[in-house]
């Protein structure tokens, strides 16, 4: 298994992602990296690098199909369905919605009367999509859900899964914003979380609860403070200090990390000797002293 840290943050549009390309741009040139978006309901990191999603894999899961030929209309299907994926109807017989189903199999074992057999649904994509920017050379993985699709969890496991099957010795993980399912499945098995906030009442809520999560799986926290002077950043320390995560870096606001979205190339290469440039410069070179 690579090394794996995580970049993550409670609230959405806190700069998560700009952290992640970043840090992927350093941590390349002194390892062997890959980066992993699984953020599968609105992954960009492959738009921070104007990049092109390459090598396109479906990712499948499980789909009952119902044999009406054997179904007894005992309705047990209906009531192990934690999801509401299957209905039935006033006849009794038992009816999938295809887009409520995460495919977890419990009708499947469930039935008493083998009236259920095991189909396939393509729920969104994987893509592998080699990156080269300065002398940085890396594959981005990228986990994506179909439009209108639910279930986040089996597309973040697939994703994850083709990103450790990548050659290469680390994997940095960008994962997708909140403390749910999908971001612990996510975390999990992370040596290091950066934790990216903001100084405000939001940004100090959202803090609090993914450092509680990552307390909850043992895994140590760095926060970075993004947008510093929007707000006080008292109580974002206060809360890092609670949960025993140090504040790792503050990253201004900056009107030069904008100007290096719309140029495609993330500020490390944009603007090198930018202070903005430096944050990341020296957050990578202490993440490579802890994996070392
Ligand atoms: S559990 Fe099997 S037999 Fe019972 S309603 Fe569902 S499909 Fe039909
Ligand atoms: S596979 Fe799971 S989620 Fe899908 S219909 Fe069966 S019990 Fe419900």
């Amino acid at each position: 298994m690579k090394t794996r840290i995580a970049v993550t943050g409670g609230k959405g549009g806190t700069g998560k992602s700009t952290v992640a390309v970043n840090l992927a741009v350093i941590l390349a040139l002194e390892r062997n990296l890959v980066l992993a978006d699984l953020d599968v309901e609105c992954p960009n990191d492959h738009v921070l690098f104007k990049a092109e999603l390459a090598n396109k894999k479906p990712i499948e899961t499980m789909l009952p199909f119902i044999s009406y030929g054997k179904c007894t209309k005992c309705g047990v299907c209906a009531r192990v369905c934690d999801t509401g994926a299957i209905i039935v109807t006033r006849e009794g017989l038992p009816f999938v919605l295809p887009r409520l189903c995460s495919g977890c199999r419990a009708c499947y074992y469930a039935c008493p009367y083998d009236a259920i057999v095991e189909g396939r649904r393509i729920i969104g994509y994987t893509y592998a999509t080699p990156i080269s920017t300065g002398s940085s050379k890396f594959t981005l993985v990228t986990g994506m859900l179909r439009e209108g699709e639910e279930h986040t969890p089996p597309a973040v496991i697939a994703a994850k899964r083709r990103a450790e099957e990548e050659p290469g010795d680390m994997l940095l993980i960008d994962t997708s914003a909140g403390t749910g399912s999908s971001v612990a499945i996510a975390l999990e098995g992370s040596k290091l979380a950066i934790v990216v906030t903001e100084p405000t009442p939001l940004g100090l809520h959202d803090l609090s609860l993914i450092l509680e999560l990552l307390d909850m799986l043992g895994i140590e926290a760095w926060v970075v403070v993004n947008r510093t002077g929007i707000g006080s950043e008292d109580k974002i320390a206060e809360e890092a200090g609670r949960h025993n995560a140090e504040i790792a870096g503050r990253i201004p606001y900056s009107r030069l990390i904008v100007e290096s979205y719309v140029s495609g190339r993330p500020i490390v290469e944009y603007r090198p000797q930018s202070p903005e440039a430096s944050v990341f410069r020296s957050l990578a070179s202490r993440l490579l002293e802890v994996i070392a």
